[in-house]
């Protein structure tokens, strides 16, 4: 794992987490908790909760114990400027938009889990082993001396990398997916009890179209700092189904050019880009895990792969509709959220984004 000498830095990078209470936001402070670069000085949430210690103000509901550190952290509104160069967002939808802006013109990069600005031109929709180079982006945004970098919906990122591998060795014409979502993908409390036991519901407002228009343009090329969306038709139709974390995607491909089963799970195998090479802290070792097991991948086996961070497939055979079909696994709150944001923190840093900020707007450095 790369050092923090090795960035360039003496001391870990303060960074603040915007929306800190919530379902992404704790996921935050756990992975935040023994980060080697980064170290947690600042959390924020509502006027509700503002002002009251972060023990007092949240439902902690991770496995691990809530770090006594951090229990007693006094939340401060989401307002700018915090004493933190790095903010990670996961704010409410709602008000994310506004108040991301906010930050990035106070001079803060935004690394940012929201729907705001994924599909906003200037900004990359980052998943840091698929499309490293979109990072280029945030260079030059029209929000001032900060910038804004996005993290797609907790579904898309185990798409798009399961994906990747395909679209890079065979090319991609075709894909249809059917999600079975986890309900910490809904927030806290997220849907009641009485709606999901016993259940399954057909429905996540939004879902479909921000799969489909995601993995266009995380899968498209950077042409004159402009993304050209990859040429794919995507079908999505999404379900929320009684699991607690990890987001199953049933999934068939159209190829543009002939493949035999086990050079699919190879590319997939073999699957590797810039975190893995930079070896930044968050990166899995392998993205990509095959498994032979007839009865993987499973949420309650599997989604903790490589600490969350990567995606397990299983169950690849022909598809009459289009070439194949397989499943593919993923862990929305770490490597669809919060896991997959402080990996693409890592890459900016990495790459020399954040100095850049720094360097632009001096008061918040
Ligand atoms: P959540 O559990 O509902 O948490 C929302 C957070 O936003 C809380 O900290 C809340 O603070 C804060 N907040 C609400 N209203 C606010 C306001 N008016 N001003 C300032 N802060 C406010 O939601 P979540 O599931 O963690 O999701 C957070 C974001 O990440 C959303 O934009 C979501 O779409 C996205 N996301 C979620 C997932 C997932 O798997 N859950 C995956 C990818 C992306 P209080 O406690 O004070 O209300």
């Amino acid at each position: 794992m790369r050092k923090l000498e090795e960035i360039g830095r003496k001391e870990r990078i303060r960074v603040g987490i915007l929306g800190a209470t919530g379902s992404v936001g704790q996921r935050f402070v756990t992975l935040l908790a023994e980060h080697p670069w980064f170290e947690i000085t600042a959390l924020t949430a509502s006027d509700r909760s503002a002002g009251k210690r972060y023990s007092e103000a949240t439902t902690w509901v991770q496995a691990s114990p809530l770090p006594t550190r951090i229990a007693e952290m006094t939340l401060l509104p989401s307002a700018p400027p915090l004493d933190c160069p790095l903010v990670f967002s996961a704010l409410d939808a709602a008000v994310a938009g506004e108040v991301e802006e906010a930050f990035a013109r106070a001079g803060h990069l935004v690394v940012s889990n929201a729907g705001s600005h994924r599909m906003d031109p200037e900004v990359p929709l980052l998943v840091p082993e698929v499309n490293p180079d979109h990072l280029e982006l945030a260079r030059k945004q029209r929000f001032g001396s900060g910038a804004i970098v996005t993290n797609p919906n907790c579904s898309t990122i185990g798409v798009v990398l399961a994906l990747k591998p395909l679209l890079d060795a065979f090319g991609l014409s075709r894909v249809h997916v059917v999600t079975m979502q986890a309900i910490s993908g809904a927030g806290f409390p997220g849907v009641s009890s009485f709606e999901i036991v016993d259940n399954v519901i057909p429905y996540i407002q939004g879902e479909e179209e921000k799969i489909e228009r995601e993995s266009r343009k995380i899968l498209g090329s950077l042409h004159n700092r402009r993304v050209k969306e990859a040429e794919l038709a995507v079908s999505a139709q999404c379900n929320r189904v009684p699991v607690l974390d990890g987001h199953t995607a049933c999934i068939s491909v159209g190829l543009q050019r002939a493949a035999q089963p086990a050079q699919l799970q190879e590319a997939w195998e073999r699957f590797s880009s810039l975190p893995q090479e930079l070896a930044l802290p968050t990166a899995p070792a392998k993205p990509v895990h095959y498994l032979h097991d007839e009865k993987a991948p499973q949420p309650r086996l599997h989604r903790e792969l490589e600490r969350g961070m990567a995606v397990a497939i299983g169950r690849l055979r022909p598809c009459s509709l289009l070439d194949f079909k397989f499943v593919a696994l993923s862990h929305n709150t770490i490597r669809g959220a919060a896991g997959g944001a402080l990996l693409a923190a890592e890459l900016a840093v990495a790459k020399g984004l954040l100095d850049e900020v720094e360097a632009r707007s001096g008061a918040t450095a």
